[in-house]
Formats: structure tokens, sequence, C-alpha cells
């Protein structure tokens, strides 16, 4: 089953709040990357980003606010933060 490597969390349970996965591996939970400060970098451009807060919304597929190096600030879906982006 997939488990989050820093905290344990899985499917079917979730940290406190909810969490949902980041990277595709199914490695790291929301929760985490953003506690942990965890860097990704994008696929193509090489950027380095930091999540910043991931929002969970009953109605709509979860995002992520996520932060480049010069603080430029994004919100976009997990689903292409996940096909974009993978831990440094
Ligand atoms: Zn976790
Ligand atoms: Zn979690």
């Amino acid at each position: 089953m997939a488990t989050c490597k820093f905290c344990g969390c899985t499917e079917y349970c979730a940290c406190k709040g909810g969490c949902f996965w980041v990277n595709r591996e199914q490695t790291i939970c929301s929760s985490c990357a953003i506690r942990h400060g965890t860097r990704f970098i994008n696929r193509v451009s090489d950027a380095i980003v930091r999540i910043i807060s991931a929002n969970i919304d009953e109605d709509m597929s979860p995002t992520v606010t996520i932060e480049y190096e010069d603080s430029k600030r994004f919100t976009i879906t997990a689903l292409d933060f996940m096909y974009h982006y993978s831990e440094v």
C-alpha cells in the first residue's frame, strides 16, 4: 500500500485535516511536503519549488500552492503538480 515516507500515512489513514499525494511514487503526502519544506524540481524547466499550502475542497480536486525561488507563487492541481514536478 502507498505510504508516506515521512509520517506513515496511507490512503486509508490520512493526516489530521486531510492530505493527498504530491508525487507519482506516492511516497510524500501534502502535509509532510509543507512541514519539511521538501524541494521539488520541474521536469522540463528545472525550476525548484516548495509547496507552501495544500488546498482541499470537497467539490474540487485538490490543489497545491507552490513557491518558486524568486518568491513567485502559483496554485495548480495536485495532478498537474505530480505530472510536472518530482522530488529533488
Ligand atoms: Zn506524510
Ligand atoms: Zn499525510
